[in-house]
This record gives C-alpha cells, sequence and structure tokens, in this order.
C-alpha cells in the first residue's frame, strides 16, 4: 500500500503554506527561464523516487515560478481565485477520479451535475430545462454553442451537418460584433465554417453590438444564419444589446448564441441583470466558472434551450459503451470531449457555499472594487479612465502609449499587483479585472499606490 496520508499530508502542508502566504507573497512571478529549467528540467529518471519526495521537490522547484493568479490583488486578463469549498471539492475529484462521460462511471457526478446545471440557469436568468455542458472554458463553450447552432440552422434549411458536413452546404453567415472574443473566431475554424463566414457588426464607442447595424447586416443577406452576442466585452467589460439583439435575430430565423464568459455572471445580481436584459431568449450560452464564480481551472459551461438540438450536435454512442437509461445523464452527450474530469462538483460546491446571495454579493463587490480603482485613479489627477466601468473591468491610460506600456511593465515586475494591458480603440492602455472573491478595498488602494509609484 502506498503511504497515502504521508503523501497527501506533503501536498495539503505545501497548500496550506502557499495559501495563508498569498496576501504576502509578490503576485507575479520573477523567476526566469534559466533557474527554473535548472531547477525543474531533469533527465528522464529510469528509476522512480518516493512520491513523498517528488511531491516535496516539485512544490519547492515550482513554487518560484507561480504566479499568485487566485492572490486577492491579481487583477490581469480574467480569471478569479478559487474560494474554499470550490478548492477542497476540486482535491475529491480528484481523489474519486471519476471518468464522467457516462453516468454508469460516476452515477454522483451526473447527479451533481444535472443540480449544478439547474441552479445555475436559476442564477443566470436562463430558461428552466435548458441543457448543459461542463466544459474546459469558454473556449470550448464557444465552440459547442456554434456547433449546435450550425446543426440547428442548417437542419432547417434541409442540410444534415452531422451527416454530410459543411461541404456543399448552404453558406451559414456568423454575425458577430466587432468586439466579439477571439475564442468565436478559434472555434468557427475549428468547426470548419472558417472565420470567412464572418459578417462583423460595427460597435459603438464602449465595444456594443450596435443593433441598426445588425439588422441591416441581417437584411443585406439570406439563407441560414448565427448571431454571436457578447455579455461582457473583455476590454470594456460592456454589454451588447442582448435582448434587442434576440428579437432581430429571431424574426430573421437566426439562431442566437451569446458568449458571456464572465459577463452572464451579472445575471446573478439584482442590481446588475439589467445588463442582460433579453438574455433568456438566445438560444445557446457559454460562460466560465473559472473565472467569476472563483472555482479551480478548468471549468466552463454551455447552455442550450433546446437539449435535442444538443444531443443531436455533440451526442456519440457506441457499441462497448453503456448509456444511461432515461434520466440518467451521460455528460458526454453534452460536450466535445469523451472522458473527463467530473467538474460539477466543483460548481456545485462553489454554489453550496455561497448561495444565490453570496454569488450576487461576490459580483456586486467586485463591481464596487472597479469603480473605487476608477475612482482612486482619477482622483490622482496622472490617469484616464477610458470608456464608462460598467462592470468589474476598468481600462486606465496614462500620459502617452509609451508611459502606459511601461508603467504595466514596472507593476508587473513590482509584485504589489499585476495587471495587464490592451490596446482599445488605438490606444494603449492599462486593463484591470476585478474578478476575485477575496480582493478588499485596501487591496485595492494598496495596488492604485503601487501603480502610482511605478507611475
Ligand atoms: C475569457 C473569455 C473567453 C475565453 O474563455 P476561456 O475560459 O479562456 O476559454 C471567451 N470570451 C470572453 C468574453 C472571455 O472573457
Amino acid at each position: 500500500m502506498p503511504e497515502w496520508k504521508e503523501v497527501l499530508d506533503e501536498a495539503g502542508r505545501y497548500a496550506v503554506r502557499y495559501l495563508e502566504g498569498l496576501p504576502a507573497r509578490p503576485v507575479g512571478s520573477n523567476a526566469t527561464l534559466e533557474s527554473l529549467r535548472a531547477a525543474l528540467d531533469l533527465p528522464l529518471p529510469a528509476q522512480g523516487t518516493d512520491p513523498r519526495e517528488v511531491i516535496a521537490e516539485l512544490a519547492r522547484h515550482a513554487d518560484p515560478g507561480v504566479v499568485a493568479s487566485s492572490s486577492g490583488r491579481f487583477f490581469g486578463f480574467v480569471i478569479g481565485g478559487a474560494t474554499p469549498a470550490a478548492l477542497a471539492a476540486d482535491w475529491l475529484t480528484s481523489v474519486w477520479d471519476q471518468n464522467a462521460g457516462l453516468y454508469v462511471l460516476g452515477p454522483a457526478a451526473a447527479v451533481v451535475e444535472d443540480v449544478a446545471a439547474r441552479w445555475l440557469a436559476t442564477l443566470l436568468g436562463l430558461p428552466a430545462g435548458v441543457s448543459a455542458g461542463f466544459v474546459t472554458g469558454a473556449q470550448m463553450a464557444n465552440l459547442t454553442g456554434l456547433a449546435i447552432g450550425l446543426g440547428s440552422v442548417l437542419g432547417r434549411a434541409g442540410w444534415n451537418v452531422a451527416a454530410d458536413g459543411l461541404w456543399g452546404a448552404p453558406r451559414v453567415r456568423v454575425l458577430a460584433g466587432q468586439g466579439r472574443h477571439g475564442t468565436i473566431d478559434r472555434a468557427l475554424r475549428f468547426l470548419g465554417a472558417g472565420t470567412g463566414s464572418i459578417v462583423e457588426v460595427g460597435m459603438d464607442d464602449q465595444g456594443r453590438m450596435r443593433p441598426a447595424e445588425l439588422r441591416t447586416a441581417l437584411a443585406a443577406g439570406s439563407g441560414p444564419a448565427i448571431v454571436c452576442a457578447q455579455a461582457g466585452n473583455v476590454n470594456s467589460g460592456a454589454f451588447d444589446p442582448v435582448g434587442e439583439i434576440c428579437d432581430l435575430a429571431h424574426a430573421d430565423g437566426a439562431w442566437v448564441h451569446v458568449d458571456g464568459a464572465f459577463g452572464l455572471w451579472a445575471a446573478a445580481s439584482p442590481r446588475l441583470r439589467h445588463l442582460v436584459a433579453g438574455v433568456e431568449r438566445a438560444d445557446s450560452w457559454a460562460t466560465d466558472a473559472h473565472k467569476w464564480l472563483n472555482v479551480p481551472y478548468d471549468s466552463g459551461l454551455v447552455f442550450c434551450a433546446d437539449p435535442v438540438a444538443h444531443r443531436t450536435a455533440m451526442g456519440t454512442r457506441a457499441g462497448y459503451l453503456i448509456h444511461g437509461a432515461e434520466g440518467e445523464r451521460d455528460a458526454l452527450d453534452y460536450g466535445p470531449e469523451h472522458s473527463r474530469r467530473a467538474r460539477g462538483f466543483a460548481v456545485y460546491a462553489a454554489i453550496r457555499a455561497l448561495g444565490s446571495d453570496g454569488v450576487a454579493d461576490l459580483v456586486e463587490r467586485c463591481c464596487d472594487l472597479a469603480a473605487r480603482f476608477a475612482e482612486r485613479l482619477t482622483a490622482s489627477g496622472r490617469a484616464t479612465i477610458l470608456g464608462e466601468v460598467v462592470l468589474n473591468q476598468v481600462l486606465v491610460r496614462f500620459a502617452d502609449d509609451h508611459v502606459t506600456r511601461s508603467v504595466i511593465e514596472k507593476v508587473q515586475r513590482e509584485g504589489t499587483c499585476w495587471m495587464s494591458g490592451t490596446t482599445w480603440r488605438g490606444q494603449a492602455a492599462m486593463r484591470i479585472s476585478v474578478s476575485n472573491w477575496s480582493t478588499t478595498p485596501q487591496d485595492v488602494d494598496r495596488s492604485v499606490a503601487a501603480i502610482l509609484r511605478c507611475l
């Protein structure tokens, strides 16, 4: 028998030290590629090593190259940390090591996914009875939503894409906003539709799709179409007017897919829900649990208003598999993977520990802290906020492009906090995303002070 207790205790001791040390640890990693290679790049060992020693050394050698992205002062990209319940449930997921593709291989995993899916639909304001897939992230959620949409609009045009593919099929137009996330383009590449199928619809100065332009674009063509709306622009946090988009698209027989990787979580807050008004009228939705719900990676979610279309696009059957009976969820019917981790446990635990009030509070707190960033930086008289702060994202510009980029670089090295940069409407900007459950007003104030020091 292996020494379960000793090897898990070794990992557990390190984990607690790491997590308790997060507030004091520099947020970015200043380890060099050379130093990490020197510590980790061993020749392939011919002989094994005691697992306790493997874990102790892995922790020691990897630690300097670990980015404290679960720290309350990490504001790069849109990341989020891990709540205690979600992290511990994720550990159990590894202990149980279920292959969650089939009901028969993990009945508890399947039931927990069903329950979590129902909770999520309520939290996110989606119609009751939506089908759900637990995927790696919004990239795969977008791919799944678009695959279902393609199958569905082509089916209505008399074409069976599952059997006959896209060669010779009626051309499907994909109308998507100029401010869409790159994962939409990438999903279309993977699906064989290609980025050439995109009809770009102009956005306004906040990054929102212009519905008048969508109306014109829809009228300018014919045949099967998919409209991609976005809830939460990755730079500005802005929302496409999704209700209006659904009405226009449906009047034209188009499928509506919503990329709401983080923005869809606005629906969980009574105060912010208006930002996604009408979102329940879409056909498919993509979001992440590993961003704003603060579940460990990887955890993305796709939902569909038409469970039959969902299973038709993604499902699979094989003689050697045992498929679930009525009511028994086979997760491989709802996503692109076959074998996979039982991702539902961590999502279930995260929501149960927070409750719907706690999720609303998490989302609202992050938005309040984003507003605090904007206020404090503006008050310094040395920074400009680009666009409106409508959610948890803040775009900050200092004197010019050069100064802005140098401040971002300096802040990343200085270690108090970590922000990434972007180009917004032709100008360099620092991008601040507040999406961690543990961020406090003090974290924001310390970070503002660090930014101004670097400036
Ligand atoms: C983060 C993000 C994605 C991609 O999500 P992953 O979880 O990284 O796959 C897609 N769309 C938007 C708007 C995002 O913010």
